[in-house]
C-alpha cells in the first residue's frame, strides 16, 4: 500500500463513523467498467456501486447532460415548476408503462414513500380501519436504512439497538407462497418484495412464485410493490426483473441506476391509484424532482436503451454465469444469477468470501462479499465479451482448487 493510500485510509478511519468496512482501495477515476486507484492501478468493477453504475462509470452522454443542466438550473424546489420534470415523467412512464410517477432521491426514500402512500390508499380506498393497515414483507429483505425500513428488517445488524419501531409489518419467508397466503388478512394493504433478494445473496424465488403472488394480490385487493431499486434498469437482462416472471407490479420502486451513478435519483412508479391518494402538503422532498436530477435521469434512461445495455446484460450475463459454472473447484457451492446480477456461493469451510475478494483485488477485480460466504458479481452493463473472459480467468485463478 502506498503512503498516500495509507494516509487517506488513516484519516477516514480517524474522522469517519465506522459504519462501513470497505476494501483498502482508494479510487480516484472511473471510465466504463474500469476504476483506477490513487496509485494508478486499474480494476474491473464487479460491484457497480451496488448497481447504481449500470451504464458504466462517467458515461460521457450522462456527463454532458449533467454539465449542460448544471449550467442552467439545478434546483427550484417543488414550490415552483421546472422544465425538466414533465419530460422525465413522460419518458419514464412510457418506458416502464406506468401511469403515475413520484420522484425522490435515495432508494430508501422511494420505499418510505410507497409505504406511506399504500397505507393511506388502504384507509381511503380499500376501507381498512384507521391505524390497522398491514404490510407484508419478506424475511432477509433489504429495502434501505431509514428508521421505518430497518424496523421491518430481519437482519440483526440492521435493526438491533435502533428501536422502538413502527408497527404494521408482517414477515413471510421469501419464495414461500403458502406462507404468504396464510398471513393475508382483510387489513393487508400491500406486499413489499424484491424480485430477486440482492443483499441477502442474490436469491431467486421458485418458478411460478410471482405468478401466484400476483394472483393472490389481485384476488385480495393487495398492492404488489416490487422493489426494483437493484434489480431494475437492465441489471437482470430485462428492463425490470418482473418481466422474467411475466407479471406487472402495482407499484415499482427504482433508484440507483436511474442516474447512472451521477446523482441520487429514485422514483415510485404506479400503475394503480395508489399515488393518487397523496394530496398537496402530504409528502415531498426539497430535492425530489429537481431539474438537475431529471436531466441526468433522462440521459441515463436514454443510453440504457439506445446502447442496448439491457440486451448486453442478458448476453454477457449468460457468458459470465456459464464461465463461473465451468470453474473446477470444491469450494464453490453454488453459482446463480440473472443477467449481470450474479453470485458465487462458497462452501462455509472455505472460510468466508472476504479473503477471496481481497485476492481478486490483487488481480485487478473489485467484488464484494455478502452475508459471509457469497461473492456478488455485478459489473457495469457495458462489459464486453473479452472483459468477461478476462474476469473469468481471474476468478478461476482465485477459486480453482
Ligand atoms: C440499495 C437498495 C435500497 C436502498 O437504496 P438507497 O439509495 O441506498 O437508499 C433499497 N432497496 C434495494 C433492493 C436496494 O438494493
Amino acid at each position: 500500500m502506498s503512503p498516500s493510500t495509507a494516509s487517506l485510509i488513516e484519516t477516514e478511519h480517524r474522522l469517519g463513523a465506522h459504519n462501513y468496512k470497505p476494501l483498502d482501495v482508494v479510487l480516484s477515476r472511473g471510465e466504463g467498467v474500469h476504476v483506477w486507484d490513487v496509485d494508478g492501478n486499474r480494476y474491473l468493477d464487479c460491484l457497480s456501486a451496488y448497481s447504481a453504475v449500470n451504464q458504466g462509470h462517467c458515461h460521457p452522454k450522462i456527463l454532458a447532460a449533467m454539465v449542460e443542466q448544471a449550467q442552467k438550473l439545478t434546483l427550484t424546489s417543488r414550490a415552483f415548476r421546472n422544465d425538466q420534470l414533465a419530460h422525465f415523467y413522460e419518458e419514464i412512464a412510457a418506458l416502464t408503462g406506468s401511469h403515475k410517477v413520484l420522484p425522490m432521491n435515495s432508494g430508501a426514500e422511494a420505499v418510505e414513500t410507497a409505504v406511506k402512500a399504500v397505507r393511506k390508499w388502504g384507509y381511503e380506498v380499500k376501507g381498512v380501519p384507521e391505524g390497522q393497515a398491514e404490510i407484508i414483507v419478506c424475511a432477509n429483505n433489504f429495502h434501505g436504512r431509514t428508521m421505518g425500513i430497518v424496523g421491518f428488517s430481519t437482519d440483526p445488524d440492521a435493526r438491533v439497538g435502533f428501536g422502538p419501531f413502527a408497527p404494521g409489518f408482517r414477515h413471510v419467508p421469501f419464495g414461500d407462497i403458502d406462507a404468504f397466503r396464510n398471513v393475508i388478512t382483510e387489513n393487508t394493504v400491500a406486499f413489499l418484495i424484491e424480485p430477486i433478494q440482492g443483499e441477502a445473496g442474490v436469491l431467486i424465488p421458485p418458478v411460478g412464485y410471482f405468478t401466484s403472488v400476483r394472483e393472490l394480490c389481485t384476488q385480495h385487493g393487495i398492492t404488489l410493490i416490487l422493489d426494483e431499486i437493484q434489480t431494475g434498469l437492465g441489471r437482470t437482462g430485462k428492463l425490470l426483473a418482473e418481466e422474467h416472471e411475466g407479471i406487472e407490479a402495482d407499484v415499482t420502486l427504482v433508484g440507483k441506476a436511474l442516474s447512472g451513478g451521477f446523482y441520487p435519483v429514485s422514483a415510485v412508479l404506479s400503475n394503480s391509484e395508489v399515488l393518487g391518494v397523496l394530496k398537496p402538503g402530504q409528502h415531498g422532498s426539497t430535492f425530489g424532482g429537481n431539474p438537475l436530477a431529471c436531466a441526468i435521469a433522462r440521459a441515463a434512461l436514454k443510453v440504457l436503451v439506445e446502447e442496448d445495455m439491457i440486451g448486453n446484460s442478458a448476453r454477457m450475463g449468460e457468458r459470465f454465469q456459464a464461465g463461473l459454472k465451468g470453474i473446477r473447484s470444491n469450494i464453490i457451492k453454488d453459482v446463480r444469477g440473472r443477467g449481470l446480477m450474479l453470485a458465487v456461493e462458497l462452501d462455509p469451510a472455505a472460510g468466508g468470501a472476504r479473503k477471496y475478494c481481497e485476492a481478486l483485488k490483487e488481480r485487478g477485480i473489485l467484488a464484494k462479499d455478502t452475508h459471509g460466504d457469497t461473492i456478488r458479481i455485478a459489473p457495469p452493463l457495458v462489459i464486453t465479451g473479452d472483459q468477461v473472459d478476462w474476469a473469468l480467468e481471474q476468478f478461476e485463478a482465485v477459486l480453482r482448487t
